[in-house]
């Protein structure tokens, strides 16, 4: 269907209800002025009749004698009457008698126009009188006119006489009917079109008008003007749904035009985001480009430091090792010329001196141990060594090294191991020994009565790992409750009281927990002032199948009389080095053959091979040497054809471990640590040397030595002297030599004044040319070789 405007519907829903209120009007109307026409004509039936009803008898008597004009004089004065167009009267038989006005006279015509009782028979005689029938009263056009025709027998004594027609003029009364219909209706519809008119200007006035506002509202912001109102008039004349319709609809036009601005506000914002985004992003590009540059440039640098670092790292080990040997190349030779010096004649105050010197050197020596442990912890050199050992051997050295000084201070020593433990393992045992050393030193020092007592258990035994826990229990001074928690921290010691009477450095037990940890165990302690102290600790070990390491031990504890008679070359270029271990072999009984070179060790090694001389039993071998060093010449020896190499021992003062892995690896059977311990280098040969089956005593690994180097606290050196005589008195008798101090150089050769004009001669053949050399090496920028000479001429 076709939309339709509003303005159409509405008019047609009121032209439509207007026009059904029309009808029923006309209606109304039509009905009611028939009515009133019925009535007026019932007032005009009523009028005649009492017309007729005056002339009845009068006529009744004129027409039943035949007197016509009588009857017509009689019509002519009813047809007087207003109104009255005609009159007609009849005989019984219903012939015409007289007519007036309009009425023509027509025989018979009442006999048609009567109703049947009109014309019946009169009754019979003596029968009661029929009662008369009714008149008749009905409506006509008479010559045109329209009229209302009275028809009504006259009736006496019940007789029928004749019949009379009287006729009304009925056109006014119509017309005015008429008329007055006319005009009710076109009033009627007056009113109505007024009301029409009226409904139809209130309806678009408070209905139209504003939806048509509303409309307009609603199109200007539906072509996109958000934010356009309906004007709400101060007339109120939306006080309805329509005014909240209108309202709502400004609402939301508002809300709209807010959303529409956000919207905007917010694509503005997110183009200008873009924009900065955009920006942001050419920066961010510049940055990155700028950022890799200086990346790489970074990372250039970082791996420029990095090889610095590593070359620093480098010159740090190389540092640590070259530290390492300085200093106990010097230790060597205090701790071994007074340990051989206190075997020379000696007044009691010169024996009281270096005694205190040797042991001093030894304390000495325990702290750079615990030092170098320190920065190669620091520095995370330290390795853990899987090694074969035997674990009871490991405990005698123990009982060995603290059963004597135990003793000496008047404390009992115990050492007990439960019967579970294995006694085969496989481990890092010179670490272990380190901790348990360092233990049981602390114990003894720190107790003045009671003792020491060591107890070893497994804490879990597998088939393959043993956790082995070891307790060191003292009665000594205790630990303060404060000070436990921080006891395994470096440069960490009770009191300064502590220090001051015990000595130490603090660095002991915090060397110890680091190696426990990386021997997977750990450390810790119970401990009351004043009660004792317990240190507990566990190791993982893997159980070993070998029993090789027995004999090992059997051969650590045998006595160095085994080796007197023993042929052992000593290679050794530093002089003092020579004298030191020369004197303590042979004090041994052994025959020892000096080689101050790589190159002469070889001479000496290939001379003794040709003339069928008896082979050595041993070579002590130094590792850092001018021309062929320690590794050299051992693999030289070990490749010398048709002669079966006797055990080489390293002798030197490198203490890292891969100077001692590369002692193995150049082929050497063992290793000695400078500063030479006189026991010990005798124990390591008596190790090797078999006089009896003139074979090597043990096999290749190097031995597990549990033995550090200066926390050993070995006994005391001998006092027995060799005769020489007292150092003045030898000095004296030296030539005076510049550059040279010859009393404190004899001193230290325990005055032998031999050795030391033996030791001038060959220092001046050895070193005449050294200061041209040095020049030389110098001039041609080989600064390496002028180092070398330099170091040599020093350390002599
Ligand atoms: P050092 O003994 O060289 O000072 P340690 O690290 O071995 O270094 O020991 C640190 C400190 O712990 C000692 O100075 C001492 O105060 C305390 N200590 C260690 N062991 C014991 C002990 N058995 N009894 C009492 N105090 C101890």
């Amino acid at each position: 269907m076709k939309p339709r405007s509003l303005l159409f519907k509405f008019n047609l829903a009121l032209a439509v209800t207007f026009l059904l209120i029309a009808m029923v009007f006309t209606g109304v109307i039509y009905w009611v002025e028939s009515y009133r026409k019925a009535n007026l004509l019932e007032k005009i039936f009523l009028s005649i009749d009492a017309l007729v009803d005056q002339r009845k008898e009068a006529l009744a008597n004129e027409i039943f004698g035949g007197m016509r004009e009588a009857t017509r004089m009689s019509l002519e004065e009813i047809a007087a009457k207003k109104d009255i167009v005609a009159a007609a009267a009849y005989d019984a038989d219903g012939r015409f008698m007289a007519a007036v006005g309009l009425r023509e006279p027509t025989a018979g015509a009442v006999a048609a126009d009567m109703p049947a009782t009109a014309l019946m028979p009169a009754p019979a005689t003596g029968a009661p009188p029929a009662p008369p029938p009714d008149p008749i009263f009905r409506q006509e056009r008479l010559a045109g006119l329209p009229v209302a025709t009275y028809l009504s027998p006259i009736v006496v004594s019940g007789i029928r006489v004749g019949y009379l027609i009287i006729d009304y003029d009925l056109a006014e009364v119509l017309s005015k009917s008429r008329l007055s219909i006319a005009v009710f209706i076109s009033q009627s519809l007056l009113v109505l079109l007024c009301v029409y008119f009226l409904l139809n200007t209130l309806l678009s006035r408070l209905v139209l008008r504003p939806v048509y506002k509303l409309k307009s509202a609603m199109q200007r912001v539906h072509e996109g003007r958000l934010g356009e109102k309906v004007k709400l008039d101060a007339r109120n004349e939306w006080g309805d749904e329509i005014r909240e319709m209108a309202q709502a609809f400004n609402n939301m036009s508002d809300e709209l035009e807010k959303s529409r601005s956000d919207y905007m506000r917010a694509i503005w914002e997110k183009a200008l985001y873009s924009r900065e985004l955009e920006r942001s992003n050419v920066k961010l590009a510049r940055f990155n480009t700028e950022l890799e540059q200086l990346v790489s440039l970074r990372t250039a640098e970082l791996s420029r430091a990095k090889e610095d670092a590593e070359i620093a790292s480098q010159a740090k080990s190389e540092f640590l090792a070259s530290m390492s040997h300085e200093i106990r190349t010097p230790m060597n030779a205090i701790i071994g010329l007074s340990n051989l010096a206190m075997k020379t004649d000696l007044d009691s105050r010169q024996r009281d001196y270096l005694e205190k010197i040797w042991s001093s050197a030894r304390v000495l020596l325990g702290i750079i141990n615990d030092i170098l442990d320190f920065s190669k912890i620091e520095a995370g050199k330290v390795e853990i060594e899987s090694l074969p050992f035997s674990l009871s051997g490991a405990l005698d050295n123990l009982r060995n090294i603290f059963g004597g000084r135990a003793r000496e201070k008047g404390l009992f020593f115990n050492l007990s191991v439960a019967p579970d433990v294995p006694d085969q393992l496989v481990g890092d045992p010179l670490r272990l020994g380190q901790v348990l050393t360092n233990l049981v030193s602390n114990a003894i020092k720190f107790t003045e009565t009671g003792g020491v007592e060591v107890r070893v258990r497994c804490a879990e035994v597998g088939e393959k790992i043993a956790q082995i826990q070891c307790a060191v229990e003292d009665t000594g001074i205790g630990i303060p409750d404060d000070y436990l928690p921080r006891i395994f921290t470096y440069f960490t010691q009770a009191d300064g009281s502590t220090t001051r009477k015990y000595g130490g450095t603090g660095l002991g037990l915090a060397i110890s927990e680091k190696l426990i940890s990386l021997m997977g165990g750990r450390i810790w302690v119970e401990s009351a002032p004043g009660r004792g102290s317990i240190f507990h600790f566990t190791v993982r070990c893997h159980r070993s199948g070998e029993t090789a390491e027995t004999t090992v031990t059997e051969h650590i504890s045998a006595p160095p009389e085994g080796l007197r008679g023993a042929r052992v070359m000593l290679v050794e270029d530093n002089l003092i080095n020579q004298q030191v271990a020369s004197e303590i072999l042979q004090q041994a009984g052994i025959d020892v053959t000096v080689a101050d070179s790589g190159e002469s060790a070889m001479a000496i090694f290939q001379r003794d091979h040709m003339t069928g001389d008896r082979p050595f039993n041993a070579v002590l071998m130094d590792i850092q040497m001018p021309g062929m060093d320690g590794f050299e010449t051992t693999r030289r020896m070990r490749n010398e054809n048709g002669r079966r190499p006797p055990p080489i021992i390293a002798m030197t003062a490198h203490a890292l471990r891969e100077d001692r892995e590369r002692c193995l690896k150049a082929g050497m059977s063992d290793y000695v640590a400078k500063p030479v311990d006189p026991d010990l280098l005798l124990e390591t040969l008596a190790r090797w040397i078999d006089l009896e089956t003139g074979a090597p005593a043990a096999p290749a690994p190097i031995r597990d030595l549990v033995r550090a180097p200066g926390r050993d606290g070995s006994a005391k050196p001998a006092t027995e002297g060799d005769g020489h005589g007292t150092d003045a008195e030898a000095a004296r008798s030296l030539p005076d030599l510049p550059g040279i101090d010859i009393p404190s150089a004899l001193k230290r050769l325990g005055g032998n004044q031999a050795l030391l004009m033996s030791l001038i001669h060959s220092f001046s053949q050895d070193f005449a040319l050294a200061p041209d050399q040095i020049a030389d090496a110098l001039a041609e920028g080989d600064r390496h070789q002028a180092q070398r000479l330099a170091h040599t001429i020093k350390g002599v």
